[in-house]
């Protein structure tokens, strides 16, 4: 199998489709070349139409590395928007088999290792999970003996938006260096509801504040993704808590 460049488009097949949430379907994306990527890089999509019109968006990848020797597959997590041109495509059109075209893997930026053993912080809103779960799953299937203590805080809207809940809640258990907090904005909490790691309320200043609290040190870096004025918010509260501004780490998907 050959290598390729960043800047090649190649055919991906489209190889498994998962309805994810009411909003989000995982496609798995076979590619034609190994093309070895770093967990929070994310492809862009270019679709044809028959008529030559090309529109063309960003997809960050939500699958791990691994194997980084022979990475032949991506998993990428597409959030339906209302009227929206590419993924109301992936949602209504795309079908099993499918030929997709697509380059990558692109950013630098909002990359993770899991080689410092200093505590990460990541924070996302909705489909901005979708790097940070490539991050995530590349720390469990990590081969070195101290990992870093990994703090998730992920915003979602009602219990059914919890992206990759049973995966994330399962690693929540089984591992005691990774925390993690579900903040559902448009649920109420009723008495029968006996979940863990839930608040019911917004990610706001004393969620970040106690949730840093439970960490050793400072984080050595924060990732903050989803939309516009999410991150900046989480920003703004991360660094009104005394983070510093070069440690973090944001990736914005749409307005
Ligand atoms: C680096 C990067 C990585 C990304 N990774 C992902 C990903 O993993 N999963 C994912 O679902 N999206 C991701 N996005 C967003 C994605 O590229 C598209 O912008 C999104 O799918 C909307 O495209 P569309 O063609 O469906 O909508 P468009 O036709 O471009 O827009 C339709 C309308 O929706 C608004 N809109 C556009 N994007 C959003 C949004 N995210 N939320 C709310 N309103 C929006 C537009 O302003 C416009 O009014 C990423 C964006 C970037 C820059």
């Amino acid at each position: 199998m050959n290598s390729t460049a960043t800047t090649d488009w190649q055919i991906a097949t489209v190889t498994s489709i998962h309805v994810e949430s009411p909003r989000v379907k995982l496609f798995t994306l076979e590619l034609p070349v190994n093309t070895p990527f770093r967990a929070g890089q994310h492809f862009d999509v270019r679709l044809t139409a028959p008529d030559g019109y090309k529109a063309q968006r960003s997809y960050s990848v939500s699958s791990s590395p691994e194997p980084a020797s022979n990475p032949t597959s991506i998993e990428l997590a597409v959030e339906l928007i209302s009227d929206g041109e590419v993924s109301s495509y992936f949602h209504e059109a795309v079908e099993l088999g499918d030929k997709i075209e697509l380059r990558g893997p692109i950013g630098g930026h909002f990359t993770w290792s899991p080689i410092a053993a200093k505590p990460v912080v990541m924070i996302a809103g909705g489909s901005g999970i979708a790097p940070i779960m490539s991050m995530i799953r590349h720390r469990s299937n990590a081969a070195v003996i101290k990992i870093s203590p990994m703090l998730l805080m992920f915003s979602a809207r009602t219990e059914a938006d919890i992206l990759f809940s049973a995966e994330l809640e399962s690693i929540a258990v089984n591992d005691p260096d990774f925390n993690l907090i579900i903040a559902l904005t448009r649920s109420e909490e009723v008495e029968s509801d006996n979940r863990s790691f839930r608040q019911f309320r917004r990610i706001d200043r004393p969620t970040i504040k106690s949730a840093l609290s439970t960490l050793a040190t400072h984080p050595s870096r924060s990732y903050i993704c989803g939309g516009s004025s999410f991150v900046e918010a989480m920003a703004n509260y991360l660094l009104d808590l005394g983070i510093p501004n070069n440690s973090v780490r944001t990736e914005r998907f749409g307005p």
